[in-house]
């Protein structure tokens, strides 16, 4: 087969420079399981943010990494603990792993459980995710350049979320707490601890943020993803006032401008974090996850897809 100009051509990876030495690795489009991994070159060898879901596609961002520097990544820097960021682990051997302490539990608990979810992909080889260290509020990690932090405002899209940030370049690697193009999801997390940790985010006035899926932004992808939760939040509201399930008041509601971004469905798990929290649940409690994510597939009509 040919290609014309008119097959649409999806590259599996974008390298974006944005700032002198600092990297986000994109994986269009930013659906389920291709997420963005971040690189800042450093003397002490690259800190790398997050790896990639499948073996083929780790390999691809560790060939990326060892184009940029000779030297072997220093510090892997896990964003939180889902198997898209984290399952290519394994290939950054060298590396020291770094996550918040939830995250580090979860990784643990879950294991490989998300490739059950998507029996069809490719995972090639993949390990759950061993973070070697982990922290509870924020980290300055032994880097020989410029400061890169790591801090944790609390729960959010989980339990144990991590954002990197470089206070000179003032450039922000989200991880899931953002989502660029595609819809925020909070079923593991929580909707009012995402918008108070969005609101630490804006205060570090970050001038480039890296979110965890989708194209690259500035502040402005931190207010759009808070205004999505507000949102969610008046839904669910309404909804528990009506005795709506949270897929009935999902199908009744008119996405407005919020049909544009991908993956719609996990409006029905952002709504199950709502309810839960506004009948008193603590921020981040389990919620039975395969239940509610059956119930996104119901909403959709179909199992989303993987594209990693
Ligand atoms: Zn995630």
């Amino acid at each position: 087969m040919t290609l014309t100009a008119l097959d649409p051509v999806v590259p599996l990876h974008e390298l974006r420079q944005v700032a002198e030495g600092v990297h986000a690795y994109l994986q269009p489009d930013g659906g389920w399981c291709l997420n963005n991994a971040g690189i800042v070159l450093d003397g002490n060898g690259p800190v790398l943010v997050d790896t990639a879901a499948t073996e083929a596609r780790a390999r691809q961002l560790r060939g990326v990494v060892r184009e940029l520097s000779a030297k072997p990544v220093s510090i892997l820097v896990n964003t939180h603990s889902h198997g898209d960021h984290t399952f290519g682990n394994h290939l950054f051997g060298e590396a020291t792993v770094v996550a918040h302490r939830r995250a580090a539990e979860e990784m643990a608990d879950h294991g490989l459980s998300l490739t059950s979810l998507w029996p069809d992909t490719d995972w090639g080889h993949v390990e759950a995710g061993f973070p070697r260290v982990v922290f509870d509020d924020r980290m300055t990690l032994p880097t020989s350049t410029s400061p890169v932090e790591v801090l944790h405002f609390g729960p959010g899209h989980t339990a144990g979320d991590a954002v990197v940030w470089l206070p000179g370049q003032r450039v922000l690697f989200t991880g899931d707490l953002v989502f660029s193009g595609a819809t925020p999801f909070v079923l593991m997390g929580s909707v009012a601890g995402s918008l108070r940790v969005l609101d630490r985010l804006r205060s570090l006035d970050p001038l480039v943020v890296v979110p965890g899926h989708g194209p690259v932004g500035g502040p402005e992808l931190l207010e759009a993803n808070a205004e999505y939760l507000r949102w969610v939040a008046r839904l669910a509201r309404g909804g528990i006032a009506e005795g709506l399930t949270p897929l009935q008041l999902a199908r009744a509601t008119d996405l407005g401008p919020h049909a544009e971004l991908l993956d719609s469905e996990r409006l029905v798990g952002n709504l199950a974090r709502a309810y839960a929290e506004q009948r008193g649940a603590r921020l981040a409690a389990p919620l039975d996850v395969p239940a509610v994510f059956g119930e996104m597939v119901d909403y959709r009509g179909s199992h989303p897809h993987c594209a990693a």
